[in-house]
């Protein structure tokens, strides 16, 4: 760990070594049992190792929830304000090593700096709001039939909650779970994304050095099918908290409900931009790009499927071809990149092989596609180009499936009525929007949308801390996570009847 830990104390920025990462269990780090380690390699440079993390068992596991175990009953008997002023020192911390996180982030997983800056200071600003959560009320009074008697509901922690994360946003994510389930009075084991376990370590630091309890916070990196299964079965582990993709999803939750765990999960998306024949096409031009194509594409809210009505189909898709080819692939690193490379070579594979099913499945590719950008400055990386496909009809794979990658497909509507059709006509229902001047189009889009998040003349992708988020249908299990939504899952309801 000392490697992780000079690299977040480093005002260098160009520290290199790679670090040997531990897990972190009862206020310590911990090698793994098994001694194991993998290497995290960078997706822009496929020869540099980032850092060595541990493969761990069941048996680290198990040394987790034991810790987290010891440890609830004494938090959650803290008050609110003091386990607040511990999520406030963490925001400190957390800010103070923005360059750091950052840049572990960019290498790890491949974003560009500043969109990992931004998503370290969003860390910073989610762990001061639910800070700010434990003072304020909590359940309701409610008139007895008895007029004698006093009801009322107050909740309670859930126990020891299990954080199973994703890669793409290594900090974001796994702050919106820690955050409130610790301020609502739950002790924590966090799996993160193997792909980005040396970044989960900086963050791990600044829960350490902030002084929480031993056993309140607890990391444990390995493998999904290992630790993340491991967790959804865990007896000591009272609620599960999961994002990630529809397949592990919902083998966690089948797996947490078989032994009556609380479990949440946010999963995929293929999510719809409406461009309506009244929009302002250059507005709606710039969301569609950074939508859908910021991060690589590979935000569970990036615009996928690009639904423009017949009036502005061509000049719209004029306007965006001639943005795209503008955009810069390279190094994360590198302050004039635009899209950074996918994450992982899965990830590369995985992107590649929607690209060629569109190919054969008779869409039109305009730009991009499978073979790597010409720039030779690119060839050790999983650089894809910014691919946009024409002519994509709604039951071609590419229009289905979530690719989670910088990849766009155009499809033509009718008329607003059939783009709203189109849009819904999807298993997932995560975020959408709608390009328009008109209000009685917005208002019919807001209606009949079934989507978690929608939005009017704004990007796909947009999420604000303080307001509920999650999905519908196959998006999500139909809870909200971050604003006051997350006491709903991170707490139980219980009434209270006292008779004097
Ligand atoms: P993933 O499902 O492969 O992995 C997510 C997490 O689950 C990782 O920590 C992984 O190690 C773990 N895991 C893997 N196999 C497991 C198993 N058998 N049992 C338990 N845990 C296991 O997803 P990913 O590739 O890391 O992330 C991309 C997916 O996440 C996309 O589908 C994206 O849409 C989704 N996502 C959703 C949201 C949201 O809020 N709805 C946000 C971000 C990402």
């Amino acid at each position: 760990m000392k490697e992780v830990i000079r690299m977040i104390n480093s005002t260098e920025v160009s520290v290199q070594e790679p670090a040997a990462v531990d897990n972190y269990v009862g206020g310590n780090w911990k090698a793994p049992r098994s001694g194991q380690r993998t290497p995290n390699r960078n997706p822009a440079r496929k020869e540099e190792i980032v850092g060595f993390v541990p493969a761990s068992d069941r048996d680290d596991l198990n040394d987790a929830v034991a810790a987290a175990d010891s440890a609830r009953m004494a938090w959650r008997k803290l008050s609110g304000a003091a386990r607040g002023a511990l999520l406030y020192k963490a925001a400190d911390l957390l800010d103070s090593r923005t360059e750091a996180i950052a840049r572990s982030m960019t290498r790890e997983m491949g974003k560009t700096l500043n969109e990992a800056k931004g998503e370290t200071a969003r860390g910073a600003a989610i762990l001061r709001y639910y800070a700010g959560e434990g003072m304020r009320p909590v359940g309701d009074v409610i008139p007895s039939t008895d007029p004698s008697a006093l009801m009322y509901t107050t909740r309670k922690p859930l126990g020891v909650v299990g954080v199973i994360s994703p890669w793409n946003f290594p900090v974001a994510i796994p702050v919106w779970k820690i955050a409130p389930a610790l301020i609502y009075g739950n002790t924590v084991v966090w799996k993160p994304a193997v792909e980005t376990a040396v970044t989960a370590a900086l963050i791990l630091t600044c829960f350490h050095e902030a002084g929480f309890p031993a056993g309140v916070v607890n990391m444990v990196i390995g493998d999904g099918a290992v630790i993340g299964q491991g967790i959804a079965e865990h007896p000591g582990i009272h609620g599960v908290t999961f994002t990630g993709s529809n397949a592990v999803g919902k083998q966690v939750g089948r797996t947490a409900l078989e032994r009556g765990a609380k479990y949440q999960l946010e999963m995929g998306g293929k999510n719809p931009i409406i461009v309506a024949a009244d929009a302002d096409l250059e507005l709606a031009v710039e969301a569609t790009i950074s939508g859908g194509l910021r991060s690589t594409g590979q935000k569970c809210t990036a615009t996928s499927r690009v639904i423009v009505v017949h009036e502005v189909y061509e000049s719209f898709k004029e306007k965006l071809l001639a943005k795209v080819e503008g955009l810069r692939v390279g190094d994360g690193l590198k302050p004039d990149t635009w899209l950074g490379p996918c994450a992982s070579a899965k990830q590369y594979d995985t992107v590649r092989r929607y690209i060629r099913k569109g190919v054969e499945e008779g869409a039109v590719l305009l730009a991009g596609g499978e073979t790597a950008p010409a720039d030779p400055a690119l060839a050790d990386g999983y650089f894809v180009a910014p691919t946009v496909f024409d002519r994509v009809s709604p039951t071609m794979t590419i229009a289905r499936e979530e690719i989670f990658g910088p990849v766009l497909a155009l499809i033509e509507a009718r008329d607003l009525k059939e783009a709203i059709d189109l849009a819904n006509d999807s298993e997932f229902g995560l975020s959408a929007s709608l390009y328009t001047r008109d209000i009685s189009s917005a208002l019919t889009f807001i209606d009949e949308m079934d989507a978690g998040l929608v939005r009017i003349n704004a990007e796909t992708a947009g999420v604000e801390l303080q307001a509920p988020f999650g999905g519908m249908k196959s998006s999500s299990s139909h809870s909200r996570e971050q604003g006051q939504a997350a006491i709903e899952f991170f707490t139980s309801v219980k009434t209270v009847f006292v008779k004097p």
